[in-house]
């Protein structure tokens, strides 16, 4: 073990991070050459990083920070919860007020008879929470067969064992890795700018739809407990499913008796201009919705599966002293409880929904202007979420290697030119803050189509264009 005192300069402190820190998803050889990059404050749409420079963050932190960071009435609810009590045990018959009142809360703003809260400390834990409380389920209401998941290739849902194993992206389930495989299924991603050529989207709809249904009855409606899926697949590419593909595929779930799980970890509390897409934007009303990110906003760790009526009176039946044995330490945490209430108020206070409703439109549309460049083969998206798929090839869609990251070649220039965007291989991905004007729509815009100028102007040199 080395001892360090604390760290004085930037230099310094990016050597202790590099050598303490295990960042998630960090290429080791890359981080050990190259460091991170340490943001030092940050103030609504933007972060400044230690060296003093400002950046215009598109990415929303990691589509999180909902309502813009540096909100004193945010660190003052913090603080006063802090203050008056940090921490109560939640467990057996304990609670404390802003976990009661959050859940009573999200009860009201959640669609149909969700009406039950488990708390967690994130989105991974809120997806595994929605498992345990399914397999619980399942055998109360006797039918122990039933354990089997349906969930999507590109998907993410987190990234314990469980929840990285329902995720079903490729780059993350690698060799180095086990993951279940024996109960958890992955149909095809709804991407139409991947469909099979030749297909309309009605046809490639029912495709995916006779996938699924097939999938079903070769596993056994009587084994297949839920089917697990974001509203728009955002790690995965922020894909958009044709239209009609939510309310079919909740469709088939009610017809073989499968739970529908919405993994709104993304797109609840405004980001989609719905405090949740399910019911206001798709129309369908989910069995169990999880959720967590703009829950707070970014400014504390918490998630929650919100779950409904039916499942809570089988799981509660009277005579039964079934006790479901499940739960952590920071179950519903006071302090993240505090600020998730302060974030919901600030949201319908400043009417930011109906703020995402007037400028998503006009994100999406000027975010579209960019496909006129040689190499970004689709702009797409919705509201406050969107994603450019960098390709070599407009007409075949044909990808570059992976190896030429392309998608960070674009977001170094990006930030650079003091714009953060984030890459996923060939991909780039932006959610920013509510709050964003459209003259910072703008900045987006234009900074990051000079950075994929510059992009090209590398790979031409590089002879890969
Ligand atoms: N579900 C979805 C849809 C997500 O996008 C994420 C995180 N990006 C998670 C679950 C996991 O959330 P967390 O990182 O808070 O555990």
């Amino acid at each position: 073990m080395t001892l360090h005192n604390a760290a004085t300069s930037t230099d310094q402190l990016v050597e202790l991070d590099k050598q303490h820190f295990t960042h998630p998803w960090t290429v080791f050889d890359v981080f050990a050459e190259q460091g991170a990059l340490p943001i030092a404050s940050a103030e609504g749409c933007y972060i400044t990083d230690s060296h003093g420079k400002r950046y215009l963050d598109a990415v929303g932190g990691l589509w999180c920070t909902n309502i813009g960071l540096g909100r004193s009435e945010m660190a003052d609810a913090i603080a006063e919860q802090c203050r008056t009590m940090a921490f109560a045990n939640p467990f057996v018959d304990m609670t404390n007020i802003p976990a009661t009142q959050l859940a009573a809360k999200l009860a009201g703003l959640a669609p149909g008879d969700l009406n039950h809260v488990i708390f967690t400390c994130g989105g991974s834990t809120a997806v595994d929470s929605a498992y345990r409380l399914i397999q619980y389920y399942q055998n109360c209401r006797g039918k122990p067969e039933k354990k089997h998941i349906l969930s999507r290739k590109n998907s993410y849902h987190g990234s314990t064992y469980l929840s990285m194993s329902i995720g079903g992206k490729a780059g993350d389930h690698p060799p180095e890795f086990d993951f279940i495989t024996d109960f958890i299924h992955h149909l095809s991603c709804p991407n139409y700018y991947r469909a099979p050529a030749g297909l309309s989207e009605a046809e490639y709809l029912q495709q995916l739809l006779d996938e699924m249904e097939s999938t079903i009855l070769t596993i056994g409606p009587d084994r297949v407990a839920a089917f697990f899926a974001e509203p728009i697949l955002g790690a995965g590419g922020v894909i958009v499913p044709p239209e009609g593909y939510h309310q079919a595929s909740w469709a088939l779930c009610k017809k073989y008796d499968i739970l529908y799980v919405s993994d709104e970890v993304v797109t609840s509390f405004g980001r989609l201009g719905h405090w949740f897409a399910s019911w206001d934007r798709f129309g369908i009303k989910p069995d169990i919705i999880t959720t967590a990110k703009g829950l707070t906003s970014g400014y504390q760790p918490l998630g929650a599966c919100i779950y409904s009526d039916r499942i809570h009176q089988v799981i509660s039946e009277p005579g039964h002293g079934r006790c479901f044995a499940h739960g952590f330490t920071y179950s519903g945490h006071p302090i993240a409880c505090a600020a998730a209430l302060k974030n919901i108020d600030i949201i319908e206070r400043e009417q930011l929904l109906q703020r995402v409703q007037q400028i998503g439109p006009y994100f999406q549309q000027q975010m579209r202007t960019l496909e006129d460049l040689p190499i970004v083969g689709q702009v797409r998206g919705m509201q406050l979420m969107v994603c450019v798929e960098n390709v070599r090839d407009k007409v075949s869609k044909a990808l570059f290697p992976e190896e030429l990251d392309i998608g960070k070649r674009i977001s170094d220039h990006a930030e650079a030119l003091g714009l953060i965007v984030r890459p996923i291989v060939h991909l780039n991905v932006m959610s920013p803050p509510l709050t964003i004007t459209k003259e910072q729509v703008d900045t987006i815009v234009r900074t990051l189509r000079q950075a994929i100028e510059r992009t090209i102007v590398d790979l031409q040199a590089e002879g890969h264009l």
